[in-house]
């Protein structure tokens, strides 16, 4: 393991960008496949996974999410992956490809895969008191507190059953109905210690008179860094950011957009719903490509197809 700023000018046929299942899973691919890439990361090789205190259904796999990461990386690195860490601040077109900012040095190369995920939604309040977007990482702080879990959703009420475990009292507050997996909402009701409400608006009045606040509340995607790219793109005066993630049902919607020839959909995402292509050389795989099912599973599998394209681009420029 390198940092970034040790390869001052580096060249590779093949830069990732991010470390999270997505990422590993194509620095799998694409070295077993013979194309040796550069993975970028800029906080924990891993991404989301590190995060996570059980995974359940990620098939043929059960154990901690940091366990899951380890394997990934080992696997990575036994594929031949160079594995550094670093920030892609920017990326431009460059005469061999593309031209990277990672923390300040620049890098070339010849074709990119994006996956570099999505990041928790802020909940937009002031508070008094601690506010966690991570249970594994502050749970502990919470031990024997009297929290609040905002959302509703899947991802809520599994954080919200590690926290039941530690905690003196939990209210799970969606201002919506839930919308989690049965069986996960069943689990948390049997916990004494936890009360779910539903329809209640998660003001900074209520949330003031927890001891302890934990937010699920959804994600964005992690792409300031394509910014300078998507806006020297034909069509991307037609974009008008919005807050929301697109999610399962929007590939169609994505279609159109790359039709348009946008990198970016509206809220963030890449554009990049055939081949995991978003435009000559870029590829993007995992939570942050527009229309992905926002699980583990599917970010790997992602990100082989999305090696597999890559392969074929970079097999197709060297025959030019
Ligand atoms: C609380 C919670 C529980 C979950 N539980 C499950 C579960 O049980 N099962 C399941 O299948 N899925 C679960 N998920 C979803 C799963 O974690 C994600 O779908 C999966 O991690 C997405 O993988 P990814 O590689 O696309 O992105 P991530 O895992 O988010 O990785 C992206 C990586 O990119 C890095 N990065 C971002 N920007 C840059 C940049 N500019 N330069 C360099 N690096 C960058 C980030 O640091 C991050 O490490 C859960 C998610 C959450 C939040």
């Amino acid at each position: 393991m390198t940092t970034a700023k040790a390869t001052q000018m580096g060249k590779t046929d093949l830069a990732i960008i991010g470390g999270g299942p997505a990422a590993l899973s194509a620095a799998i691919y694409a070295g077993r496949a013979g194309v040796a890439p550069t993975v970028f990361e800029a906080g924990a090789l891993g991404g989301t996974l590190t995060q996570i205190a059980e995974i359940e259904n990620y098939p043929g796999f059960i154990g901690t999410g940091a366990e899951l990461a380890a394997n990934l990386r080992r696997q990575a690195e036994l594929a031949g992956a160079k594995l550094e860490y670093g920030t892609c601040n920017t990326v431009r077109r460059s005469a061999e490809g593309f031209e990277l900012e990672i923390d300040g040095a620049r890098y070339f190369a010849r074709a990119i895969i994006a996956a570099t995920g999505a990041r928790p939604r802020p909940l937009e309040l002031s508070l008094d008191v601690p506010v966690s977007y991570c249970a594994l990482c502050d749970g502990s702080l919470a031990r024997e507190k009297r929290i609040a879990v905002v959302g509703g959703g899947n991802s809520a009420f599994q954080e919200a059953l590690y926290l039941a475990e530690l905690v003196k009292s939990l209210t799970l507050i969606t201002h919506s109905r839930v919308k989690a997996d049965a069986i996960l909402v069943e689990r948390l009701r049997r916990y004494p210690n936890v009360e779910i409400r539903e329809n209640l608006e998660p003001t900074a009045e209520l949330l003031n008179k927890f001891d302890y606040v934990f937010v699920f509340i959804g994600k964005q995607p992690a792409t300031e860094w394509l910014q300078d790219l998507d806006q020297s793109l034909p069509g991307a005066e037609h974009q008008a950011p919005t807050q929301n993630s697109t999610g399962q049902g929007s590939q169609s919607i994505a279609q159109n957009l790359a039709r348009k020839g946008l990198l970016l959909d509206p809220a963030g995402y890449i554009i990049a719903p055939e081949n995991r292509a978003a435009l000559a050389g870029l590829f993007a795989a995992g939570d942050v490509r527009a229309g992905a099912l926002r699980q583990a599973v599917v970010a790997s599998a992602d990100g082989a197809s999305a090696a597999l394209a890559t392969i074929a681009y970079l097999q197709q420029i060297a025959q030019k």
